[in-house]
């Protein structure tokens, strides 16, 4: 299995254990020169009605998955209310308390319980999937 697949193994259980108000879908592309917000290894950004992880495929598997699972808490922790503030304003997505809240219960069940293990037994996709 190839670091993408795993990675969207894991997307697939994070779907099921830790839903999200909007929809997720995964990206995986090189940062960019542009812009700073272009140019990071991992962000989270909403396109339209749906939230785009995207991911860096340079990365080592320990890094994609440390960082899916980090994205993933701003995709389960964000209202809708509280995406149209950020990015009216133009401010970069917060670690609010609830962020951490929520990152803390992923990342112990994905490394401290099951999670690791549990995975493994979904459907790990070629390629991202639009939700
Ligand atoms: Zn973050």
């Amino acid at each position: 299995m190839t670091k993408r697949q795993r990675t969207l193994q894991v997307t697939e259980w994070l779907r099921q254990r830790f839903p999200t108000p909007l929809p997720v879908y995964i990206v995986f592309r090189e940062p960019t020169n542009g812009p700073w917000w272009d140019q990071s290894e991992a962000e989270t950004k909403r396109f339209g009605r749906r939230l785009r992880i995207t991911l860096d495929p340079r990365c080592t598997i320990y890094y994609l998955l440390h960082a899916l699972l980090h994205e993933w808490a701003h995709a389960v922790d964000w209202r809708h209310g509280d995406i149209e503030r950020l990015q009216d304003r133009g401010e970069a997505p917060m670690h609010s308390d609830t962020w951490g809240v929520t990152y803390g219960r992923i990342y112990r069940a994905f490394f401290d319980e099951q999670g690791c293990q549990e995975s493994k037994d979904f459907a790990a996709p070629n390629r991202a999937r639009r939700q």
